[in-house]
């Protein structure tokens, strides 16, 4: 007999199972709202031209070689990425007091930050919104960090509890750890206003809560780099410490190059530096150093000014579309007649939007009408498009009548 025979067969990832679900369906008219990926009008996958145009240049390249990184990655690629997140005028960066480091996509960077937290931060606990993308309280709780959660979703508004959220950052041990989506909160649509980012800054730095910024989503949202990135650079602007997870899977269409960076903002240099080379020790016994190939696509569109603007263009596009595809399926649910308040839809912002479906609504979605998504109600609006929303405005009707 195996030496593994009493393994239990583990679920299926919650997001990725729904694919696998969709996989199976033969159905003509099957729609998958469950990934987290940018799909065209068509349907398809999309790869950037000045991505394309980043790899010919890469490739075209013969001096490149495909030596080990540094454990930090590629030096060009994470000080861009501190530029790109924390703006080309940042204070913390002109005193060399950031820490970038190339990790593993998003997730990698949230991972990085988490086991460097567990070992060298006095505080073990991080509090994570409710809800959240359902890979932080595990990527979390393994790093060796003591998961708690903060209100962030009041269902009867479909937006903030904002009161929720400051008691409970209120109410938390000092000095703890608060992961704060930067932008296009996952899975909920849902962001603080300006003056609400203002008032939980001040509570924070208040309460000495130490922010790590989770962001995967700049410019994906509004279309603006800067305009998402505002939340954080208030956080700097102050002068205090934070860490700040990157990902170029949905911005820069980079998924499965796993390509991200995390930095950390400290209060001077001298510290900044003994805190990389605590980072060097997590990172080398992970995976000794990162791949080349995707940091290198992303160091050439950031230091190349043409490049650089012909991304912000394809961006924005991206982020366009998605917000097309908002108001046809909110227009389209109006036409129907369709009962309840459906303007969340138009409000939220990012990849998803948080319907409000329970999960039976969305098993008979799914069972009828072969439209596949997370059981919490969150659907993707880049797997949209003009053709299909007749289609999801049908079934949504069907499933709330
Ligand atoms: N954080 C949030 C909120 C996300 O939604 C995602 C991706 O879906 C990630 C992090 C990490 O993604 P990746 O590791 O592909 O960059």
């Amino acid at each position: 007999d195996s030496v593994f025979a009493s393994i239990v067969q583990a679920p299926e990832d919650p997001i990725l199972g729904v694919t696998v679900a969709y996989n199976k369906d033969q159905s003509p008219v099957k729609l998958n709202l469950g990934v987290g990926a940018y799909r065209t009008e068509e349907g398809k996958p999309l790869v950037l031209n000045v991505v394309r145009k980043a790899e010919q240049m890469l490739v075209n390249d013969e001096s490149r070689v495909k030596e080990y990184l540094p454990i930090t990655g590629v030096a060009d690629f994470n000080k861009l990425s501190a530029k790109l997140i924390f703006g080309a005028d940042s204070p913390a960066i002109q005193e060399n007091r950031v820490t970038t480091v190339q990790c593993l996509s998003g997730t990698g960077s949230l991972r990085v930050g988490g086991e460097f937290l567990a070992k060298h931060y006095h505080e073990k606990t991080i509090y994570i919104p409710l809800p959240t993308w359902g890979n932080h309280p595990k990527v979390f709780t393994l790093a060796g960090l003591s998961v708690k959660t903060y209100r962030y979703y009041d269902p009867n508004t479909r937006g903030l509890d904002f009161s929720g959220l400051l008691e409970d950052l209120q109410n938390g041990p000092s000095g703890a750890i608060v992961l704060l989506h930067a932008c296009a909160h996952n899975p909920t649509g849902v962001d603080p206003t300006s003056d609400q980012w203002e008032q939980i800054r001040q509570l924070m730095r208040s309460k000495e809560l130490l922010p790590f910024f989770d962001s995967a989503y700049q410019g994906f949202a509004s279309g603006s780099l800067d305009a998402d990135a505002a939340p954080v650079r208030m956080f700097v602007a102050d002068g205090g410490e934070c860490l700040a997870a990157q990902s170029y899977a949905k911005n820069m269409g980079l998924y499965g190059e796993r390509v991200g960076a995390l930095s950390i903002v400290c209060k001077g240099a001298d510290v900044a530096s003994r805190v990389e080379s605590q980072l060097k020790l997590v990172i080398r016994p992970m995976y000794s150093n990162p791949p080349i190939h995707g940091a290198s696509i992303v160091a050439a569109i950031l230091k190349d000014g043409n490049m650089y603007t012909e991304w912000t263009v394809e961006l924005k596009a991206m982020a366009d579309r998605i917000i097309s595809m908002r108001h046809q399926l909110f227009e389209a649910l109006q036409a129907k007649g369709t009962p309840g308040d459906w303007s969340h839809i138009i409000k939220q912002i990012g990849m998803f939007t948080f319907t409000g479906l329970n999960s039976d609504q969305v098993a008979f979605m799914t069972k009828e009408f072969h439209i596949y998504m997370t059981s919490d109600g969150r659907i993707s609006m880049a797997g949209l498009s003009s053709r299909t929303v007749p289609h999801l405005a049908n079934a949504i009707h069907a499933a709330v009548t």
